[in-house]
């Protein structure tokens, strides 16, 4: 086992890593920017290492920093978190390459699943069911008209490259392609310095299902259930809940067990996500995304598995720890992303922390950098606290949040906490009744 890790990354996500490691008798190493000196990560951390200036491309994303700091350091191995280097197949590379370990799968399938067409057409291989659309790239206005021809509009134009929901544009009609297609091109050059774009049949009601997986790299796999994140703003997912109030036994067995083949057949390495829409029954596979989700403990919640533990056994070379049918799902989570934005109009909203009182009890989790007198800079993510609470079963599990949210105080700036209340409030949330267009139908962004 490690006896030292550096975690790439801050804020929350860095705690959770952080308490893994603690768990595990593994000694932490914190990097940050000049920004977040006095960041909770950077606290509570056994050492830490600035890194550089605040803009991200200088110090979270700064790949030669990282490695100095990890060989000053002298660790074993480095967690990336999620976002930032989490997805970036040179860094893996890179962090072998200097004698390090890469708490995550092999750079070959990062990159093999951070190619949406490459991976659209490994799931395809796999036996996953896709969503119709360009089997590659499509280059000329001509191309994406007829394939709208073909499988009906509207069609929706996405970035090879995509993340975050980022060069993805909605066509509802032929007239409007051509528009669509220059700015789905340019946004997705300025977000990834890649213009390429392909299309896919524009589901009107889906809902986003996506399956956690763990693999030990040499062929044996398992799958944790699904999540349930329909709850979206922007693409982005705003309230996840496992398991799906939309899914019956029969299909949840389907969908987890195709993705469980998928993990083994590929020999994939740790922990791992492969999302879905789900229409009419149907399930279309849409990325897979080859680190630690945010959501992830609603996942830990209902199964009683430390993913970031798993992560790093699965690193060390430990073998999987656990088979199929030693995983069981038991009860009901959801988690609550709280942003500081207004929750309204969603402008950022940072600044200092003047109160702050999370809730407690049984059955709540509240994982946050936040404390007391903390000046939240403004230069990253505006999650700022995740909510997850249990309980044996949703009913249960929604009183519970309703009194967790009644009782969380973030003093000082806008959250989204309100934007919470509001929707476990609402009949359709309540009856499980979603789809990903609800919410933003909920906040009038949407007819
Ligand atoms: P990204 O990598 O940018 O997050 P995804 O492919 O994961 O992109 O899609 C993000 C979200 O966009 C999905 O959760 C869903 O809400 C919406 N979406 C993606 N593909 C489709 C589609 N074919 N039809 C309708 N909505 C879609």
């Amino acid at each position: 086992m490690f006896d030292k890790v550096l975690i790439a990354n801050r804020g929350e996500i860095a705690l959770r890593i952080h308490r893994a490691c603690r768990e595990m008798g593994i000694q932490t190493v914190a990097v940050h920017s000049t920004a977040d000196s006095d960041a909770m990560h950077v606290r509570l951390a056994d050492e830490s290492v600035c890194i550089g200036p605040p803009p991200a491309r200088d110090s979270y994303l700064n790949i030669p920093q990282i490695l100095s700091a990890a060989t000053i350091a002298g660790v074993d191995a480095i967690h990336p978190g999620y976002g930032f280097l989490s997805e970036n197949a040179r860094f893996a590379e890179a962090v072998e390459a200097h004698g390090f370990t890469f708490i995550g799968p092999t750079p070959q399938h990062i990159s093999m699943m951070g190619d949406k067409i490459v991976a659209k057409q490994t799931a395809h291989d796999l036996g996953l069911p896709l969503v119709p659309g360009s089997p590659g790239p499509v280059e000329s206005l001509e191309e994406i008209i007829a394939l709208g021809e073909k499988i009906g509009w509207p069609v929706l134009i996405k970035a090879v490259a995509g993340g975050g929901g980022r060069g993805m544009k909605v066509v509802e009609s032929p007239e409007a392609a051509a528009e669509a297609f220059s700015l789905a091109r340019a946004e997705a050059k300025a977000a990834f310095s890649n213009d390429a774009v392909y299309v896919e049949k524009y589901l009107a009601r889906p809902r986003h299902i996506e399956i956690q997986v763990l693999g030990d790299g040499l062929g044996a796999g398992v799958h944790l259930g699904e999540r349930d994140c329909s709850l979206q703003r922007r693409h982005q997912k705003v309230l996840e809940e496992a398991p799906s109030p939309a899914l019956n036994t029969e299909q949840r067995n389907r969908i987890g067990e195709l993705a469980a083949d998928a993990v083994r057949k590929l020999k994939y390495r740790g922990a791992g996500t492969l999302e879905f829409l789900f229409q009419d029954g149907e399930f279309y596979f849409i990325e897979m995304n080859t680190r630690l989700q945010v959501e992830h403990p609603i996942t830990e919640a209902v199964t009683g598995i430390d993913l970031v533990r798993e992560q790093i056994r699965i690193a060390a070379g430990a073998p999987l720890g656990m088979t199929q049918k030693d995983i069981v799902i038991q009860g009901h989570a959801i988690e609550c992303r709280i942003n500081a934005e207004h929750p309204e109009t969603f402008i950022p909203c940072p600044g200092k922390i003047v109160d702050y009182h999370p809730p407690g009890g049984l059955g709540v989790r509240v994982d946050s950098g936040l404390y007391t007198g903390y000046v939240m800079p403004p230069y990253y993510d505006s999650m700022v606290a995740k909510l997850i609470v249990n309980g044996t079963s949703r009913n249960e599990c929604l009183m519970r949040l309703r009194r967790s949210l009644e009782e969380f105080v973030i003093g000082g700036i806008d959250t989204t906490i309100p934007l919470h209340r509001r929707i476990i409030g609402e009949q359709a949330f309540i009856d499980g009744d979603y789809d990903i267009h609800w919410l933003e139908k909920l906040v009038g962004l949407k007819k």
